[in-house]
């Protein structure tokens, strides 16, 4: 009963701390403006912040093999919560789950995920790649096992907290049941402060489980006040993907206003500009492909023979 108690408490803790007087959709408090608020969301102040743009600027680090992800295989026991805090909608999830390995410092408990999206199916992802934005961005937050349940002590330490970024794209043909359990109960929680229960299943359901070796890997901050300078990122490179009607269930079925406000008011479009990388390197998995040097190599010079092919046609 104490852990329940404790989890309770942590968990409301958890989506406090990601609330807050901030918002994507009005000039006083949309994310240009959380550094009058929260001041280390000024992008002048450090030079530390997410998302950014994943490009071609990248090095390749052969020491960075797939996440070993504890827990992630097997419906764990006890419930989850999934919550509209206003700013997204999160899944809570019990203990049970951990993160390790890839080039992780420290072993990282999974504590909740939730979701990025835009207004239409060009865009919402919170990092861009080469410039462009999928429809959506999942994030699996976890936060380092030696400091658990102190999230404070976490987001004080410059890799307490691991996320692991998940693109979302949308097509017809490849459907995701575990994102449908999940979507379908939505509308349950569609105005801020709405919560249901969901039945623990396994989460590795909502990964790209056949290329989670590709990855990028950089130092960032969290994407929503007050955010800390805290994250080690892992941005899979390969997208799950959903139907045009799930993705309908959150960009036209979320509201950020209570149930019952007048006017009421949509959530869409809840990600963050792209920041500048500055200094910071951002690295390659072992088995990235899309943006690895080599890749771009073959791809240029298929380019460059097309181009000579063609300029020898009549
Ligand atoms: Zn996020």
């Amino acid at each position: 009963m104490k852990i329940v108690q404790t989890l309770f408490f942590f968990t409301a803790f958890i989506t406090n701390s990601y609330t807050g007087d901030f918002c994507y959709d009005e000039e006083h408090c949309n994310p240009y403006s959380w550094g009058d608020t929260f001041p280390s969301c000024h992008p002048i102040i450090g030079e530390h912040h997410s998302p950014i743009n994943l490009d071609h600027q990248m090095s390749r680090n052969l020491s960075l093999e797939a996440l070993k992800l504890e827990g992630f295989g097997t419906a764990q026991t006890g419930e989850w919560t999934l919550k509209n805090n206003g700013h997204s909608v999160v899944l809570q999830v019990g203990l049970g789950m951990e993160v390790r390995g890839g080039g992780l410092p420290a072993d990282y408990t999974t504590l909740q995920l939730h979701f990025h999206w835009g207004s239409n199916s060009t865009n919402g992802a919170e990092h861009t790649v080469n410039g462009r934005r999928y429809p959506m961005e999942m994030h699996i937050v976890n936060m380092k096992t030696v400091h658990y349940p102190n999230l404070t002590a976490a987001m004080e330490d410059p890799t307490g907290i691991a996320v692991l970024g998940v693109f979302i794209d949308v097509a017809e043909a490849r459907l995701s049941d575990s994102f449908s359990l999940l979507s379908n109960l939505v509308p349950a929680v569609a105005y801020k402060g709405k919560t249901v229960r969901v039945k623990p299943f396994p989460l590795s359901s909502l990964l790209p489980m056949n290329n989670m070796s590709q990855y990028y890997r950089y130092h960032g901050s969290l994407t929503t006040p007050p955010c800390s300078k805290a994250v080690v990122w892992t941005v899979y490179e390969v997208p799950i993907y959903i139907s045009y009607k799930q993705l309908s269930q959150f960009v036209s079925g979320v509201y950020h206003s209570e149930e019952g406000a007048h006017p009421s008011a949509l959530l869409y479009n809840n990600f963050r500009h792209i920041h500048d990388t500055f200094s910071r390197k951002v690295y390659a998995s072992t088995d990235a492909t899309l943006l690895s040097s080599a890749n771009l190599t073959v791809h240029s010079l298929l380019l460059c023979l097309a181009s000579v092919l063609c300029a020898g046609l009549p």
